[in-house]
């Protein structure tokens, strides 16, 4: 008899697990708080840019179905202003360069992908139920399925997850996040033969993010603002009408990042739908969440481990959760999922997390002299660059490299 198994929420991770067990032949169900229309219609929910690894999982799965539409990102760029330059006047840079990345990136508008996928899911007869679970609901599954998934996002779900204040060092957002998807951006004058992502960095300010994506409209760019809070690109609260949105991202690019800016005067927002601001504190929780009645489910990426997306690794590491449990599940045969099952999915999920939390934290901080170092010889020094870069991809790499100042020094001397 096959398994039956309960995915609660429709992203990412969500997504990728119900299909990937549908492929298994598991009897899945999985439960959306909104339809596929609603999604497709509805408000951007992230920026979403996958890395190789990442889109390598769905790839695995046959899902990558944008993959020719979507623009191929082939590299990273990292700018950094210098300091003192916006006050009041010009902004120069400090630094500038782009690392070439291995595999190519990719953005597909989630509201695409999401929507896309759910259809996909009942086409290939999953059961799909549109309804927002409460715990409640969750109580009762517990009991009819072999197993319970949350991958509910960072909605009001997760309050059954116990924070881990041992893995969690912020107990604030460190962010405000304010974002534009836009038609009509012009390339980097610098590189215009290829796209990439370019990271802004304004010290004591903030950070910059553009990219390319595939959205509902077909290919647009995303100008992604990450303000430190209370400093002037924290600025988005109470901001509700679409226009004003952008004329504030437009206004603060001028400001503090110029070079953005010039290719930017052009730019109108892809839908009304295009805006989003809001801000969370980086949390890691127990995987497991106990229910009144006495059953147990599984946590899934987001709602066990949220990061900022400073580094842009969220949907890769639910990309990465998702691949890793359906690899647990299918391991585990028919041997029932306790707790114990529970947490080992999770531990060999958080062998790779781990890194994505450390790193990411580590970026929300004003970097030290020798990560500045570091930076900073990257625009001499392409391998430096391009192994930076790649670390986007694969952020357990940054062990060997980018925190420990003996380990930087080593690796500049050996370039
Ligand atoms: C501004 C911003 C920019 C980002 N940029 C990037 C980036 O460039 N690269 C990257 O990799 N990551 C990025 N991320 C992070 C990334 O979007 C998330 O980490 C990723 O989507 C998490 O996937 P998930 O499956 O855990 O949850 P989600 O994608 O959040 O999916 C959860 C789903 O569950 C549904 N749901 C919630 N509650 C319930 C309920 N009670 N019942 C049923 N359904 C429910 C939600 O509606 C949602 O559809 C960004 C995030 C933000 C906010």
């Amino acid at each position: 008899m096959s398994r039956k198994i309960l995915v609660v929420g429709a992203g990412q991770s969500g997504l990728q697990l119900a299909l990937g067990l549908q492929s298994h032949g598991y009897e899945v169900t999985l439960m959306s708080n909104r339809t596929a229309d609603e999604i497709r219609s509805g408000r951007v929910m992230s920026t979403q840019c996958m890395f190789h690894t990442a889109l390598q999982h769905e790839r695995d799965l046959q899902l990558g179905f944008w993959e020719s539409q979507a623009p191929k990102i082939e590299g990273l760029g990292v700018s950094v202003a210098a300091p003192g330059s916006h006050d009041p006047g010009p902004t120069q840079r400090a630094i500038d360069w782009v690392g070439k990345l291995d595999g190519h990136a990719q953005s597909v508008d989630q509201r695409v992908k999401m929507a896309g996928w759910m259809e996909t899911f009942s086409q290939r007869g999953g059961q799909l139920v549109i309804h927002g679970a409460a715990v409640s609901d969750l109580d009762y599954f517990s009991r009819t399925y072999d197993l319970v998934l949350v991958s509910a996002g960072k909605g009001e779900l997760v309050s059954m997850f116990g924070r881990d204040a041992s893995r969690s060092p912020y107990t604030e957002p460190q962010r405000a996040l304010a974002v534009a998807y836009v038609h009509g951006l012009g390339v980097r004058p610098e590189h215009p033969d290829f796209d990439a992502v370019r990271c802004n960095l304004v010290p004591g300010v903030g950070e910059l993010f553009i990219m390319p994506t595939l959205t509902t409209t077909g290919r647009a760019d995303i100008l992604f603002w990450e303000g430190v809070p209370g400093g002037p690109v924290d600025a988005f609260k109470g901001v509700k009408d679409p226009s004003e949105h952008l004329a504030l991202t437009l206004e603060l690019m001028e400001k503090f990042t110029p070079w953005e800016y010039a290719r930017a005067t052009k730019v109108e927002l892809t839908d009304a739908n295009g805006t989003l601001a809001g801000r969370y504190a980086p949390t890691v929780r127990n995987p497991i969440g106990r229910l009144p009645g006495g059953g147990a489910v599984l946590g899934v990426a987001d709602v066990v481990v949220a990061n900022d997306p400073i580094t842009g690794q969220g949907s890769n590491s639910a990309s990465k959760c998702a691949a890793s449990y359906l690899s647990s599940i299918v391991d585990h045969g028919d041997k029932p999922f306790d707790e114990e099952w529970m947490q080992s999915a999770f531990d060999r999920y958080w062998d790779t997390a781990q890194h994505v939390t450390k790193w990411t934290n580590t970026m929300l901080q004003a970097p030290p002299e020798h990560v500045l170092n570091l930076i900073g010889a990257a625009g001499q020094l392409q391998p430096v660059a391009d192994r930076f870069a790649n670390g986007f991809n694969n952020p357990a790499d940054f062990e060997n490299f980018f925190y420990d100042p003996e380990k930087t020094a080593q690796y500049l001397a050996s370039v």
